[in-house]
């Protein structure tokens, strides 16, 4: 009686579940050009075939309408398998010494058993005039190193499009096994805070001896630091940098406190000669403790989650009025009129609104 018993507490052998990614499956079969299906781009990302992660992302950042639900239904199946890495964001003036910085600190972090995936945001670039990633000559290491991607910034658009196009890159790549993701930005105008938005941790490059106004470095961008690295700290430039540090780490007393509670160290480093990586990334790793334990860390994925639905409904809303060809085509008319001074700009536009709210009723 009592051996038939069976009590709650005992453990029982559960169902043996099949494998989430086919392990017969021969990703280095698959051609460049072949057309996958939607299950063999999901279990290829999943396994981590470098391939077909890039032709994921080029999916995502395709402007064709027949890629849309594909790569939308491609991100929803990564989604569950993201969220794990350290997030973070990279940034400087052109000459700063990002790539020569990034090859170094990315092959710091590889070499000790990390997978890096390195992405771009830069709104100017071109893919056909190499944009900044995308250019041979940088990064030379990293881009033969079997546990780092490396995807250049999505061709020139809106920087929300851009923007867009990297966070979702951002989860495919996560979803790809990669645990540390850099992205850079061209140390010129909005594309920092669009990158803010998207990073755990922002890291600003800077080099010694040039005043901010000669590094074109906004007070704001400064403000969003978690950490100033000067870079180019070698040689004959040591003593400036460190001059530079004692400058810097007086200047960022004088800003509030930020919201993570964490006060951004300014640290010296020379990407040339590979010193102070170590350093950083112990800096980013305390970083992520101390804001794990406040819940800054899990707050401020949440804010920007938030921020990503708010985007994605502005963009898609956007989409769908402008290209409605009967709404392109009141517009086309309303514009002429408006030239001839035949109506107003505020009567058209309410036109067209009503027309098009009439329109998405039925
Ligand atoms: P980016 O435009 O910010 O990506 O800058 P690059 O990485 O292309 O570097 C610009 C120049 O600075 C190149 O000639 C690099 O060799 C040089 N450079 C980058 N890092 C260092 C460094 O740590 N020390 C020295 N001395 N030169 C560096």
């Amino acid at each position: 009686m009592k051996d038939n018993y069976k009590s709650a507490l005992q453990i029982q052998d559960g169902i043996e579940q099949p494998a989430q990614v086919n392990p017969y499956f021969d990703f280095s079969q698959v051609k460049r050009t072949a057309v996958l299906s939607e299950r063999e781009y999901i279990e290829g990302i999943l396994s981590g075939n470098k391939m077909i992660l890039s032709k994921a992302i080029t999916l995502i950042e395709s402007s064709l309408q027949k890629h849309h639900d594909l790569a939308q239904s491609i991100l929803e199946a990564c989604i569950p398998h993201s969220g794990k890495s350290v997030r973070i964001g990279i940034t400087g003036v052109p000459g700063a010494g990002k790539s020569t910085f990034i090859e170094a600190f990315g092959k710091h972090l590889t070499e000790r058993g990390h997978k890096l995936a390195v992405l771009a945001i830069d709104p100017s670039s071109e893919r056909s005039k190499g944009s900044i990633l995308g250019d041979k000559t940088r990064m030379e290491e990293l881009s033969v190193d079997a546990h780092a991607f490396i995807r250049p910034s999505p061709s020139a658009c809106s920087l929300g499009g851009v923007a867009r196009k990297t966070a979702e890159t951002l989860i495919l790549c996560e979803a790809a096994g990669y645990d540390v993701i850099f992205i850079e930005t061209v140390g010129v105008g909005q594309s920092e805070t669009a990158v803010h938005n998207m990073v755990d941790f922002f890291l600003l490059l800077m080099i010694s001896g040039a005043g901010d106004e000669l590094q074109g470095i906004k007070r704001g961008i400064m403000e969003m630091a978690d950490a100033i690295v000067i870079n180019k700290a070698d040689g004959d430039n040591v003593k400036k940098a460190e001059l530079t540090r004692i400058q810097l780490t007086s200047a960022l007393r004088l800003f509030p406190p930020a919201q993570s509670d964490w006060k951004p160290p300014v640290i010296l480093a020379s990407a040339l000669y590979k010193s102070g990586m170590d350093e950083i990334w112990q800096i980013i790793n305390q970083y992520k403790q101390q804001t794990t334990q406040s819940g800054f860390f899990e707050q401020n994925r949440v804010r920007q989650l938030k921020e990503r639905f708010n985007a994605f409904m502005q963009e898609e809303l956007l989409d769908n009025f402008y290209e409605n060809p009967q709404v392109k085509q009141a517009i086309e008319q309303l514009q002429q009129q408006i030239t001839d001074k035949k109506i107003n700009p505020y009567t058209a536009g309410k036109n067209v609104l009503d027309k098009y709210l009439k329109l998405i009723e039925n």
